[in-house]
């Protein structure tokens, strides 16, 4: 099963942190549940925030991949070398 299909935003403890990867640049962000919550609604799948997200790298605004971190797990995020 794909949790961003499983998913709703209210579903999610709220803080959990959600990692946002630019698809393109690599620009790794993250954001918490609560965070995406007052951005967006309650009841949106995650497939859905991850599609209306887009990269906040200047001149870019590419797609973003979301993928959930857990504590120590960031530095296992593939991309976005500086
Ligand atoms: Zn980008």
């Amino acid at each position: 099963m794909n949790w961003k299909t499983e998913y709703q935003l209210q579903d999610m403890d709220p803080t959990q942190k959600v990692g946002i990867i630019c698809k393109k640049c690599g620009l790794s962000q993250s954001l918490t549940v609560a965070e995406l919550i007052t951005r967006f609604d309650r009841q949106l799948y995650l497939y859905e925030a991850e599609r209306a997200l887009l990269c906040t790298s200047w001149g870019c605004g590419s797609a973003v991949r979301l993928e959930l971190s857990h504590d120590g797990l960031m530095e296992g995020f593939q991309g976005g070398l500086a």
